[in-house]
């Protein structure tokens, strides 16, 4: 009898190992066509205008794509590269080469559904079996001592449900050879430019040079936890904005599946076991928990986290002002610590998790702007972009998500004395503001006339005035919040 011929459908899973479609196709002795498809939507406009996917995101997509072939051609196979829609290609390659099935990973939101279905549709009438798997997240849905219907909507006590008795599964093991591709098209992989978008520039204040691939995402992992030692410190220092290893920054690799949750949690154990356990060992395994949160919740409530009325039905009548939106994108809100960290994104591709939650607070608490701006724009660009993590959490800060507290703002001044109480992370991305002296960068908006001369800054002039008086705003915006509840 002649091998079975299974096409691995390459999604956000970019990677060898932990990879159980790989191994079950090994196992089950079949053929195997690694295969991607650069799927033009992805490189559409989001409906605010948008890049869908921006330049950051696409070229390390493309570096992640090219590691992973040539991890498989390695492995004595290669990785078949098309561009054009999965649901018409993959149709077409199982016509061409016999493909008796499709394995792939099943992803929760409603564009990748629908991708599936039609697949589905179109495969099933060439006789073309598929099937589906999970490793997106930590913990498998099936291990779960709930149904996804009954996930609780309070991260607090899913985490509780969670932390009761949790399982990982192990990783599946990396193969370590591959039968040879049969004779086919391999396909070029694109350049950017073919994706429409200019090469983004590095910018030397970015908190580090993101390289995608499975191989880079390796060597975070090993530098965050081994090399650096830095997970014995994770819980004090993961609020920080500056610097390479205050968090671990393995989101980028995590969100195309460069790396595997499971893998990360591996070594923290392993490290556990061999260096030091700590609560700080245990925060960065517990963090990856907020991202099944966020996969799952999307799992649950299906196409909800996308409503303006999010996850809990709430109609805010937000405002789309596209001129105020314009300032807080482009960091000219007046407040420094938003404005430093809306140009680290324009400029990295990437923010901490302190930054995220202020800017999407100031946005939505006291601009009163629609969070779907907000999201749209992070998703645009963000290096680490992830629906359900994105989705989820603009929901969540907008009031509109898993939050039990309802209107909850950031005091912006505060967190910047709390968080850079020496200011070195505003100067870094405000040089306009480099001269103000110790606490006074966190509000140059206090300064009298004769300090803005003496640290060389006009008000209105080198830098903006606020946009609108803090706490005056937050009263407005809450006041709209509690009526509409
Ligand atoms: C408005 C907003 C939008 C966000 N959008 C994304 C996104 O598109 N993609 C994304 O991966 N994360 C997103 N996050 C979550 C978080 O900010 C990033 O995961 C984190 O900053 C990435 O840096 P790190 O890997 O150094 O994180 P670390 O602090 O080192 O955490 C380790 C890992 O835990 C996970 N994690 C930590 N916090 C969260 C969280 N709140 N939600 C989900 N996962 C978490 C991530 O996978 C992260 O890589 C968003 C947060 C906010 C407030």
């Amino acid at each position: 009898m002649s091998r079975q011929r299974v096409l691995i459908w390459y999604r956000n899973d970019l990677r060898v190992h932990d990879h159980e479609p790989l191994y079950r196709s090994i196992v089950e002795n079949a053929e195997i066509i690694p295969f991607y498809c650069f799927d033009d939507r992805q490189f559409g406009k989001t409906s605010f205008g948008f890049p869908k996917t921006g330049a950051f995101r696409a070229k390390f997509l493309l570096e992640s794509v090219a590691d992973l072939r040539r991890s498989l051609t390695d492995l004595g196979s290669n990785l078949v590269i098309r561009r054009g829609r999965s649901e018409t290609v993959i149709p077409e390659l199982a016509r061409e080469l016999n493909i008796s099935k499709v394995y792939y990973h099943r992803e929760v939101t409603a564009e990748e559904i629908a991708v599936e279905k039609n697949l589905e549709k179109s495969l099933k009438e060439l006789n073309v079996k598929t099937e589906t798997f999970w490793t997106a997240t930590l913990i498998h849905p099936e291990d779960l001592s709930f149904e996804l219907s009954e996930l609780p909507e309070l991260f607090t006590n899913f985490r509780k449900r969670v932390e009761r008795d949790w399982r990982v599964r192990s990783i599946y093991e990396t193969p370590k050879s591959l039968s040879p591709l049969p004779e086919i098209e391999i396909g070029d992989l694109p350049t950017i430019t073919d994706l429409g978008l200019a090469e983004p520039i590095f910018d030397a204040r970015s908190v580090l040079q993101f390289q995608g691939g499975e191989t880079a995402g390796k060597a975070r992992v090993k530098h965050y936890i081994w090399d650096s030692d830095r997970i014995q410190t994770y819980k004090e220092t993961r609020n920080g904005m500056l610097g390479e290893d205050y968090s671990a920054k393995f989101s980028a690799w995590l969100s195309l599946g460069c790396i595997s949750p499971r893998y990360i949690y591996e070594e923290a154990r392993k490290y556990e076991r061999e260096r030091v356990k700590n609560d700080s060992t245990y925060w960065l395994i517990f963090e990856l928990l907020w991202r099944d949160f966020f996969r799952f919740i999307c799992a649950k409530h299906g196409n909800q986290i996308f409503y303006p009325s999010g996850l809990r039905g709430i109609e805010i009548p937000w405002k789309q002002d596209l001129e105020r939106f314009k300032m807080w994108k482009e960091g000219k809100t007046g407040y420094p610590l938003v404005d430093a960290n809306m140009k680290e994104l324009a400029a990295t591709g990437f923010m901490s998790n302190r930054g995220r939650q202020n800017v999407a607070s100031f946005l939505t608490k006291n601009l009163g702007i629609d969070w779907r701006m907000g999201a749209e724009w992070f998703e645009s660009l963000l290096i680490d972009h992830d629906v359900c993590s994105n989705w989820g959490n603009w929901n969540y800060t907008a009031g509109v998500g898993n939050d039990a507290r309802g209107f909850r703002y950031f005091n912006i001044p505060k967190q910047s004395q709390d968080y850079d109480p020496d200011g070195d992370y505003l100067r870094h991305w405000l040089p306009e503001l480099a001269a103000i002296p110790g606490d006074k960068i966190h509000e140059p908006y206090r300064l009298s006339i004769e300090e803005q001369k003496r640290y060389g800054v006009r008000l209105g002039i080198d830098y903006p005035r606020p946009v609108v008086d803090f706490f005056e705003s937050v009263k407005h915006n809450e006041k709209i919040y509690n009526n509409s509840l």
